[in-house]
């Protein structure tokens, strides 16, 4: 089971028990390869993701092309009508939600 800070206003990470064996062996980060824990990583909305150490980099390389951060894998954008961003970190809306889709592409590999 992946548990984040308990806390007022935090819900815990809680995944099935599939998705946890995946997430227990850790998220390889498509920029630097390094594996990493799920709550270390800035997930996109399309189920990809990369390194908390990697994404300012990645992101300043974005805003400096005048780019909305996209994803490194499919490409993926902000969803443009919605205005969301496309990543979203551990504690924010939509970070279960992608963490779940990563955790199936992964486990479906
Ligand atoms: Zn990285
Ligand atoms: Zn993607």
């Amino acid at each position: 089971m992946v548990h984040t800070r308990s806390g007022a206003g935090t819900e815990p990470l809680t995944l099935p028990d599939q998705l946890n064996v995946v997430a227990s062996r850790g998220i390889q980060c498509p920029v630097c390869y390094e594996r990493r824990s799920l709550c270390c990583m800035a997930l996109a909305r399309c189920g990809h993701g990369i390194c908390i150490a990697c994404a300012p980099n990645f992101f300043y390389h974005n805003f400096k092309a005048n780019q909305a951060p996209s994803c490194p894998e499919c490409r993926a954008e902000a969803a443009g009508d919605s205005g969301a961003p496309l990543y979203t970190y551990l504690y924010e809306p939509g970070f279960r939600e992608a963490a779940v889709l990563m955790l199936r592409r992964l486990s479906d590999q």
